[in-house]
């Protein structure tokens, strides 16, 4: 089966990992701080907060940015279930944003419409958190305009973007955004197993979410309610988590991000080898933009005739091709649906659900399996 994502390791990482196996520190050593380092510098953001999954960092995220029961969080209802579930951990509510039919992103004219009837039904959003899907990234500048206009935060879940550029700046240097969430789970664009980051440029945030990744506990005298008792003391200063990444990880990371725009780079090769293949039938492909790269952790086609979709679907998965559908839309989650939320609610997402198939895209990925890939594609869709 050729899978639709798949992490891409080197000697290089393996040694890294072996390297801290054999070390004084599996948790809490040098690796993690490392890691940290590296991506702040590769992103530009001043901070950055390493922990355990990007449905962790989100929820810090969240929790940094004072979302709380009766506090308002808008998203994508085309994101995996983890954009929305981070703001019911807090007890919010979670609302969403019809998608733009092209790139599967947040619409900007449908956030203006909704903001609008919000600020008249005093209803207004706390936070909004856009999500870069398959790691082109939404147009945060306008978002930024719309949220000084609103008054609301603004959380980028990039979960599928780092790597990606925006206005041909990187994404995660959080120029339009509070806070934004980067994924290291396998099928993502650099991996630590599990792991998730969470980039500011706000230093009184990136110091919360410090402590919510670690039980809220702190060992700085200049946060403490009573002197120090001595070296060993500590003091939790309010409820946190444990939410840390491993030493294992971070250098499993720091090692992959070394190839980082190596193999985003490959990635771009390979979605312009798809665009070859696969101009002539009757689907639309996501764009190729210079000045906004999409990092290209998926490549998701839609199909002109949505009737077809499972029908294309099995015979890829019958030929061995692991393709996949991403998202099913949040708000038809039976979760959701408990919360009120139906099929018709966003029109734009659930017709967007019922054309897509991300067909495989890794680094790895062959010339030869990507024009295997095509010819089932064009088999199925032709006859
Ligand atoms: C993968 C993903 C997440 C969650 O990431 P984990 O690291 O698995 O917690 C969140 N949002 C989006 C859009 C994702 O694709």
């Amino acid at each position: 089966m050729i899978p639709y994502g798949r992490q891409h390791i080197t000697q290089a990482d393996i040694d890294a990992v072996t390297e801290v196996l054999q070390s004084d520190f599996l948790t809490q050593g040098p690796a993690v701080p490392a890691f940290e380092k590296r991506l702040a510098e590769f992103t530009g953001a001043q901070h950055a907060i390493a922990v355990n999954s990007a449905t962790s960092a989100l929820h810090i995220a969240c929790l940094a940015l004072g979302v709380g029961i009766g506090s308002k969080v808008w998203t994508s209802p085309i994101s995996f279930v983890a954009s929305a579930n981070c703001a019911r951990y807090c007890g919010a509510d979670i609302h969403f944003v019809d998608i733009d039919e092209n790139t599967g992103n947040m619409a900007i004219d449908k956030l203006r419409k909704k903001l609008e009837h919000a600020r008249h039904h005093d209803t207004l959003p706390n936070v909004v958190i856009p999500v870069h899907l398959s790691g082109a990234s939404c147009d945060m500048a306008q978002i930024r305009f719309l949220a000084s206009e609103f008054g609301f935060s603004i959380i980028e879940d990039a979960s599928h973007a780092i790597g990606a550029r925006y206005q041909d700046e990187t994404v995660g240097n959080c120029r339009y955004s509070d806070i934004t969430v980067f994924s290291f789970h396998p099928v993502k664009i650099i991996t630590t197993a599990e792991g998730g980051m969470a980039m500011t440029n706000n230093t009184a945030l990136a110091d919360k979410m410090r402590l919510l990744r670690s039980h809220g506990i702190s060992r700085d005298n200049k946060l403490m309610t009573e002197p120090s008792h001595g070296d060993w003391y500590y003091q939790q200063l309010q409820l946190g988590f444990n939410y840390r990444m491993t030493d294992i990880q971070a250098a499993l990371g720091l090692s992959q991000s070394m190839r980082l725009v190596q193999m985003v780079q490959k990635r771009q090769l390979l979605a312009a080898n798809y665009h070859q293949l696969l101009a002539h039938l009757p689907l639309r492909l996501p764009a190729l933009d210079d000045e906004n790269l999409s990092s290209w952790h998926l490549f998701i086609i839609r199909l002109n005739d949505k009737s077809k979709r499972k029908l294309v679907f099995d015979a890829l998965r019958a030929a061995g091709i692991g393709v996949n559908v991403h998202y099913i839309p949040i708000h038809t989650q039976p979760y959701y649906q408990q919360l009120g939320f139906d099929w018709g609610d966003f029109p734009a997402a659930e017709d967007f659900y019922e054309r897509i198939i991300s067909l495989p895209m890794f680094p790895e990925l062959s010339s030869e399996q990507q024009q295997y890939v095509a010819d089932i594609l064009q088999q199925a869709l032709l006859t």
